[in-house]
């Protein structure tokens, strides 16, 4: 058994921002990542902190592994319905959007699947087709409803996963707009968001990192607040008897989606569309990719196929390594 967790998914290159003021940072461990917080312009220490303290709170409300979660209330339901957090209620509603848009690519009720094959233990394993069958009985957006703060999850396995890093990040980067702070990058395991324009004026530079093995297959440039997320099959996999399995499934078939990209780069406004949109490029394959991209005409991305060759869509100065 080999597993592999990227320690970051992208490199940030940015660095000085040659204003005068003093670089902020905090990190922390949160998420099953590593989370990274840097002040350039505005805010004090205590704001970074907070920033951190907020990822943590709201992963306290999202993960479907934390007991007392409002998504673990959910999945214990059994279909009666559940007064959520605001925040559970908007996260779960504009994923379910992104989900039927995607045509069920995004679908965040793969947990039951995703648990089978046990990727986060030590001893991942390849399930059994009928217990693969049995756990898509536990899937289907529909029969997920929300209404204001109230949720009802009839027989269904919920997972924000594919999501809630960058769902997370909007939140925290909310946080550190209303203290004051104008220039901040914030980097949830490779979920990478940025706040305001650099000081000196440059651009922000983001490093995708070559699914295929080390190194990076190019960056991309931009200025202003966006987000950057990566799915990608090298992140969290395992190999048995010559064959990776890695953690993003085809919802169809509950077994590793296999759509010939190795992965999928997707910049966004916020954070949530972007983590969501990658997973369900990596998904859906190229040509669904191009078509559902039209659909966000301000996000854009780069996808890495199988073969290492790069295909970008939409607006992104993207330049190769
Ligand atoms: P990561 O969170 O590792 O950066 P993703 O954002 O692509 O990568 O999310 C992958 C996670 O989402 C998996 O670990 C699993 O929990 C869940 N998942 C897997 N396949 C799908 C899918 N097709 N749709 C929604 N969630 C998925
Ligand atoms: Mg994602």
């Amino acid at each position: 058994m080999r597993k592999m967790i990227a320690a970051l998914l992208a490199l940030l290159l940015m660095c000085c921002t040659g204003c005068g003021h003093r670089t902020i940072q905090a990190s922390s461990f949160a998420l099953d990542t590593e989370v990274t917080i840097r002040l350039y312009a505005g805010g004090e220490e205590q704001d970074a902190e907070d920033a951190l303290a907020c990822i943590d709170s709201c992963e306290r409300l999202l993960s479907a592994h934390r007991e007392g979660s409002d998504i673990s209330a959910l999945n214990a339901s059994d279909g009666q319905p559940v007064p959520v957090d605001a925040l559970t209620a908007q996260m779960l509603a504009r994923a379910l959007d992104i989900g039927r848009e995607t045509e069920g690519a995004l679908d965040v009720t793969l947990l039951a699947a995703s648990e089978l094959w046990n990727y986060k233990s030590d001893c991942p394993r390849v399930p059994r087709q009928a217990e693969i069958d049995e756990a898509l009985r536990w899937k289907g957006m529909e029969r997920i409803a929300v209404e204001g703060s109230v949720v009802t999850a009839k027989e269904v396995r919920i997972d924000l996963g594919a999501v809630a890093k960058g769902a997370i990040g909007d939140e925290a980067r909310a946080l550190l707009r209303e203290r004051g702070v104008t220039c901040a990058l914030l980097n949830l395991g490779g979920n990478i968001l940025t706040l305001g324009q650099k000081p000196d004026g440059s651009d922000w530079v983001v490093a995708i990192e070559d699914p295929a093995g080390e190194g990076c297959v190019g960056t991309v440039a931009f200025s202003g607040s966006r987000a950057v997320a990566t799915s990608s099959g090298a992140q969290r996999y395992f190999e048995a008897e010559g064959v990776r399995y890695h953690h993003i499934l085809d919802p169809e078939t509950g077994f590793p989606a296999r759509s010939g990209i190795a992965s999928a780069t997707v910049l966004a406004p916020d954070g949530l569309t972007a983590d969501a949109l990658s997973t369900a490029l990596f998904v859906m394959g190229e040509e669904c990719a191009e078509q559902l991209l039209q659909r966000y005409p301000d996000c854009a991305a780069v996808l890495v196929r199988e073969d290492g060759t790069v295909r970008t869509l939409g607006a992104v100065d993207f330049t190769c390594d």
